[in-house]
């Protein structure tokens, strides 16, 4: 824990990742659209049509703080995107780390990994790494004095509505008393001593996730999955000391299929894109150190509120892509959400 292990984060990362061509694109010969030049760059060749009807490429440049090509693997990821958030914790911040981009992209391949069993390799995603840095730190005798516990808290927004994963999917209400601090009524805090534990609540939250889908629309792509992990103060009556929040955001893919006006589907929808402008607004209030953080237009930003207010908050945007053609349109979306300067 040399000052020079970790890197001093800055108050708003934003990355983007790029994962591999899968099987089914494979199969459909679909080309890739997608190239990462360098550290920070990323290009879409996208396609156009000419008056004449001639096809071409055209290229479009992004950048940000760093970009990950397709063989890079979570541990990677984790190293230059949530783990400098660990230290900012332990020195008394709230730290966030999205995962944004459509269904299909990598968002909870990158958050929750991959318990198939088939990459026995990567199969830590960066809730479980998050959550071994936590642990390597606790031990640490620079922290000892502190005196600190962890304790854990996952849940879901769906429809901006709060479910608790640890607890069969308890709908639980949002409050905010009138000193503003928000509060997630009942949610299950549980003190956790190792990062199996966490990893062990974090299977089981993650399986409630997807098998508690009652109506048709229930998806788990369609909700926000809120880990957090916040160290408490034994020796000061459990008071707060940091807290790293790390979301599965729900995929950002507007209903452009026209064929579901089924009313449900919209609401869904809307919501959903509610939250993430929310969520961009509150994030680029906090870049400009904007007194006023509109964190009450959405569900998703007030029980994130604490992450957006104070000296010590830090935020790390990942944004996913997949790199197929037929992605195109919602790669592009993507990147212009979490394009560097819109932060600024
Ligand atoms: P999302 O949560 O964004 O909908 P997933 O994380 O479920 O997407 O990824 C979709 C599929 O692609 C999964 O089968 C996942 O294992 C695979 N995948 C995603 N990212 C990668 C990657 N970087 N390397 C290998 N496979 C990946
Ligand atoms: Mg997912």
């Amino acid at each position: 824990l040399s000052t020079n292990e970790h890197l001093e984060p800055h108050r708003i990362c934003v990355c983007v990742r790029k994962r591999p061509l899968n099987k089914q694109e494979n199969n459909r010969k679909e080309i890739d659209v997608v190239s990462v030049p360098g550290k920070g760059t990323l290009l879409v060749h996208e396609p156009k049509q000419k008056v004449d009807l001639t096809k071409y490429l055209e290229n479009q440049t992004f950048h940000f703080d760093y970009s990950f090509n397709e063989t890079a693997t979570n541990d990677l990821v984790y190293k230059f995107t949530a783990k400098p958030l660990v230290h900012s914790i332990f020195e008394g911040g709230m730290a966030t780390c999205f995962a944004y981009g459509q269904t299909g992209s990598g968002k909870t391949h990158t958050m929750g990994g991959d318990f198939t069993g088939r990459q026995q390799n990567s199969a830590k995603g960066i809730y479980a790494l998050a959550a071994q840095d936590v642990f390597t730190y606790l031990s640490h005798r620079r922290y000892a004095n502190l005196d600190l516990s962890a304790y854990v808290s996952f849940f879901e927004i769906y429809n901006g509505k709060v479910y608790d994963l640890l607890n069969k999917k308890a709908k639980l209400r949002v409050l905010e008393d009138d000193r503003q601090q928000v509060q997630v009524v009942g949610l299950e805090e549980v003190y956790v001593s190792s990062a199996e534990e966490v990893i062990k609540m974090i299977q089981q939250g993650s399986a409630c996730r997807t098998s508690g889908q009652t109506s048709a629309n229930a998806n788990s792509s369609r909700s926000h999955a809120i880990l957090q992990i916040a160290l408490r103060r034994n020796d000061r009556a459990t008071t707060l000391h940091g807290k790293f929040s790390l979301i599965d955001l729900a995929g950002n893919e507007r209903g452009t299929d026209v064929s579901s006006n089924d009313r449900s589907t919209l609401v869904e929808t809307a919501e959903i894109n509610r939250s993430l402008l929310a969520l961009k607004e509150c994030i680029r209030s906090l870049g400009m150190n904007s007194d006023h953080i509109p964190f009450r237009m959405s569900t998703l930003t007030k029980v994130l509120r604490d992450s957006f207010v104070g000296e010590k908050s830090k935020t790390c945007m990942i944004a996913m892509v997949s790199p197929g053609m037929t992605s195109c349109e919602y790669t592009m979306n993507t990147l212009r959400y979490a394009d560097r300067y819109i932060f600024i």
